[in-house]
């Protein structure tokens, strides 16, 4: 007869399956143990050695479905092929186009439209199999439900399995039914012993294999005691007896954090204790990872604080994270935005500035693709004409491969634009080309792998010790495709083998196998099932993690599986909170950290922690204190340094022409007026989709112009309907700045301003023209005029003379003109601590200064304005005076002329270094020198 033993929680089950082991001598391969998962292997193999005290020849050590494989294979001798996921998702295409009622109609007539339901529809297919739900019960629960598309699921289960078969093919979840089906069949007379330790919820077809072996007189099954193990042990007909109490207590520490940043901050506060009192941590210590989150932090601040050997890292992390699938991102988002063989100039930028792109070497350089994309990069900014470009345009572009040719001279090994040119168009061929002309998802599989290993040959990206546990992985997926039977399939654009990829290569996990048993352990939650530890560090104790959030099953929903005897949520959270509980009754020591900020809460399971503690102690109020770890992180910038005049600069600035912008600059931040004044150090500008402020500014700043360049001279007609020639105007401006067919956020950007325009032209400019004639004296009016040594310049947008009174008007595109003005009664001129707080703007004081010296008109018949274009309605009040009443009154204008002279004559004092802004916590956050100022 078999042996069943329900070993304590708090004993080691590894130690506990060894002591079973038969053998002849220190040989051992006469057996089998079988763990749920893999890692319990390493550590068995240790016991055994332990055990004999020299070298042993090990027994077979399995996880569950390498053991069912091994039933499969080598005792019940089936040799059919195991199919691959996409390869199942090919084979439900071809059911889905035969079917009659199709799921979802015509919806998923293409494969690329089918590949994520077919995804879907193969797991749950996967799991009715392993739970042997016969074809006619789904189809009875499926076809019952209120789900619409029951039937065709249905249908869908009884077809798939039964042509897999007929072509000799097997699934996991097929090949376990078949060992469940046809287990009596397989001989274990071989085997002296077959221990299966460590199970806990099993599957229909797990169960049924488990109830034979059960009866077989070599098979050891040991059940570890905990949660819920009584209902498992029901499901396969063997008598729960729990087993006795231990006597062990748990020091349980608990820290809760805000992010998880914090917590690992924690954890290092708690290694660093450790270290300083003395103690290592060795194999018999575990941090617990549940979730990917925090594993570099974790990477790059705890485990840096220790000897690189000391540690070992066994997860599994998700590939979609690492920087080759951002990569691959990039490349796949780019093909897919591609418009009639041009590429999308956004996504074209992502792609180059990626890391790994822009790390392609020129030669043995380094350096140079860098300089060439960022050049690249420039170019597009600056004509946003190029939304959309052939490749062909950049390769023909003389003027990027010249400076950047330029930028090399100053280098060893000067380079030729030819040379440049050549360069770029290799990249171009080797990656975004040689996916151009896809024959097939086999041939674009082939095509990514070469992209993959020009990357790493070409690159510096091998540098980094990650770089070949990222990519591997996603080279073995491509090439598991190209031997797949979906390689021959072909898909309809280049945009459906971008998302085919991209969900394909969403699987891929990168694999930490570590060195095992050596070291502190870093481990996934399921990774630590069945072993035990000492001292355990668990991270991400929040209930969205720890059991986990039930996601929405849209094929086989909650009342169905329950229907069915597939596993519930509520199964889920009994097999996490199992272990869980396994987890700590192993230990001695315990550290838990969670989160606690925003929507965060912490797992249930700690929750029933604390309740058991107060249980324990009589005392609802006593429990394990709480550590709130809070990192106050103090950011304390220096102020930055102030720079002294050169005798240079003094030249410099008196020659200088000083425009509005330049002397609002320097009254915002002196520095910041160097920089950009002096130094002529420019804000580089992006190649976004989104267009920013200033780019909407010049816009429709330049179609205003246009609107009324050639009426300069002339009185504006105020009955003439202009409305269509507005239109048209905008038209011809949009694509002169942003290309022809504008897409996206920049389409309804051009509508929102066309809209607001003509507001503008029904509204406050009709009104003006019906008030009385007006002529247009100018538009966009540059004016240079020199007084007293300085030279000022200046374009006004547009002068009008309504009557006898000259109006000089600046359009604005925001509504509020309030920061804009001049507070002649806080102004003292002859107080520079004034200047920032009375005038908001320069511009409109220095338009009237130039346009009355320049024309000698008197500064009482000038009425300088704002017209604020973002105003909801384009009434009157868009049109902002800078005065009360419309004109300065002769002491104030005395008061801002002078303002003016003071400030030009300080900027050009040696004696005054230029200052940083006085309120940098105001000033610095909206600056584009930030950076350079540290
Ligand atoms: S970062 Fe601050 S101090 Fe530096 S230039 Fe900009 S505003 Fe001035």
């Amino acid at each position: 007869m078999s042996r069943i033993e329900i070993v304590p929680g708090h004993e080691n089950l590894v130690e506990r399956a060894c002591s079973f082991l038969e053998s002849e001598g220190s040989d051992f391969s006469e057996s089998i143990v079988v763990f749920p998962g893999k890692r319990p292997a390493h550590f068995l193999r240790r016991a055994i050695a332990l055990r004999t005290g020299r070298s042993a020849i090990p027994p077979r050590v399995l996880a569950m479905d390498g053991f069912v494989e091994f039933i499969y294979r080598s005792l019940l001798k089936r040799e059919d092929t195991e199919l691959h996921p996409l390869d199942a998702i090919a084979i439900l295409y071809d059911l889905h186009v035969r079917m009659q009622k199709k799921l979802g109609g015509e919806s998923f007539r293409t494969l690329d439209a089918f590949l994520s339901l077919g995804s879907k529809l193969f797991g749950a297919a996967e799991e009715l199999c392993i739970t042997l739900v016969a074809p006619r019960d789904a189809a009875g629960a499926l076809t019952a439900s209120p789900m619409k598309n029951g039937e065709a699921i249905a249908d869908f289960y009884a077809a798939f399995y039964p042509l897999l078969r007929e072509q000799r093919f097997t699934t996991r979840a097929l090949c376990y039914a078949d060992v469940a089906e046809n287990i009596r069949a397989a001989s274990f007379d071989e085997v002296r012993r077959v221990v299966l330790a460590g199970f806990y919820a099993l599957s229909r077809a797990e169960q049924r294999i488990f109830r034979h072996l059960a009866g077989l007189d070599q098979s050891v099954l040991l059940f570890q005691d905990g949660p819920g193990l009584n209902k498992h042990l029901q499901g396969i007909g063997i008598p729960y007896e729990p087993s006795p109490p231990g006597s062990r207590r748990q020091q349980i520490s608990l820290f809760t954090a805000a992010d998880t940043h914090g917590e690992v901050l924690t954890l290092n506060t708690r290694v660093k204790e450790l270290q300083d009192a003395g103690q290592t941590l060795k194999e018999n210590a575990v941090i617990v990872v549940p979730s990917a989150d925090a594993l570099f932090p974790l990477v790059h601040w705890t485990l840096a604080m220790l000897p690189r050997d000391s540690y070992n890292i066994s997860l599994s992390y998700p590939g979609t994270r690492t920087p080759v699938f951002g990569f691959l991102h990039s490349l796949l988002e780019l093909l897919a935005s591609m418009e009639e063989g041009k590429v999308y100039a956004p996504d074209y930028i992502k792609f180059v500035l990626h890391p790994y792109t822009k790390s392609i070497r020129c030669g043995a350089r380094t350096d140079v693709t860098r300089i060439l994309f960022h050049q690249i990069e420039q170019k597009l900014a600056g004509e946003r004409s190029l939304t959309f470009f052939f490749l062909e345009e950049l390769e023909n572009s003389a003027e990027v491969f010249s400076r950047v040719a330029e930028a090399t001279r100053a280098t060893e090994e000067a380079l030729s634009p030819d040379r440049l040119r050549e360069h770029l168009i290799r990249i171009h061929d080797r990656t975004i080309r040689n996916l151009l002309s896809l024959k097939s998802i086999g041939d674009a599989a082939r095509k990514i792998m070469d992209v993959l290993l020009f990357v790493s040959e070409e690159t510096t990206a091998d540098r980094h010790d990650l770089f070949r546990p990222f990519i591997l992985p996603v080279l073995e997926e491509c090439s598991a495709i190209t031997t797949s039977r979906i390689a021959s399939r072909t898909l309809s654009g280049l945009p459906q083998y971008s998302s085919f990829f991209r969900n394909a290569l969403q699987s891929v996990a990168v694999p930490f196998p570590g060195t095992p048993l050596h070291g502190l352990q870093v481990l996934g939650f399921l990774e630590t099932r069945n072993l035990q530890f000492k001292r355990v560090f668990l991270l991400d104790a929040n209930d969205d993690v720890l059991p986990g959030t039930a996601g929405v099953d849209v094929l086989l929903p909650q009342g169905i599986r329950a229907a069915l005897g597939l596993p519930l949520q509520r199964d889920r959270e009994d097999i996490a909170a199992y272990y869980f509980d396994l987890l700590l009754q192993g230990a001695e020591e315990v550290d838990i950290f969670f989160r606690s900020s925003g929507k965060k809460e912490k797992s249930r399971f700690i929750e029933k922690l604390l309740w058991r503690q107060q249980l324990e102690s009589g005392d609802l109020k006593r429990t394990s204190p709480i550590r709130r770890a809070d990192f106050s992180l103090k950011i304390s910038n220096h102020r930055p340094e102030m720079l002294r005049k050169t005798d240079e600069v003094l030249h410099f600035l008196q020659d200088c022409t000083y425009s509005a912008t330049a002397l609002d600059s320097y009254l915002t931040c002196q520095l910041k007026f160097a920089f950009a004044h002096v130094m002529r150090l420019q804000e580089q500008e992006g190649v976004d989709e989104e267009i920013d402020r200033p780019s909407i500014g010049r816009f429709v700043h330049s179609v205003l112009a246009r609107f009324d360049r050639q009426n300069v001279g002339c009185i504006l007609d105020p009955v003439a309907d202009r409305g269509e020639e507005l239109e048209e105007v905008i038209d011809a401006e949009f694509e002169r700045a942003y290309g022809k067919d504008p897409g996206g956020a920049r389409f309804l950007l051009r509508e929102q301003i066309r809209g607001q325009l003509k507001r503008f032209l029904a509204s406050y400019r009709a009104r003006v023209l019906a008030s009385g004639p007006v002529r247009l004296l100018g538009v966009e009016a540059k004016m240079t005029v020199m007084k007293n040594g300085y030279t000022f310049k200046g374009i006004a947008d547009r002068i009008e003379q309504r009557g006898d009174r000259i109006f000089i008007l600046d359009f604005k595109t925001g509504h509020d003109a309030s920061r804009l003005m001049v507070n002649t009664s806080s102004l003292v001129p002859g107080d520079p601590a004034t200047w920032p707080e009375a005038i908001g703007s320069c511009q409109l004081p220095l338009y009237m200064l130039l346009y009355s010296e320049q024309e000698k008109v008197a500064v009482e018949k000038i009425f300088p304005a704002y017209i604020m274009l973002g105003k909801k309605t384009m009434d009157e009040d868009a049109e902002c005076g800078l005065f009360d009443g419309g004109t300065a009154s002769a002491a104030s204008w005395a008061m801002i002329e002078q303002a003016i002279f003071e400030i030009v004559r300080e900027i050009n004092d040696p004696a005054r270094p230029f200052e940083p802004a006085v309120d940098l916590k105001q000033t610095c956050p909206k600056c584009p020198y930030a950076g350079l100022c540290g």
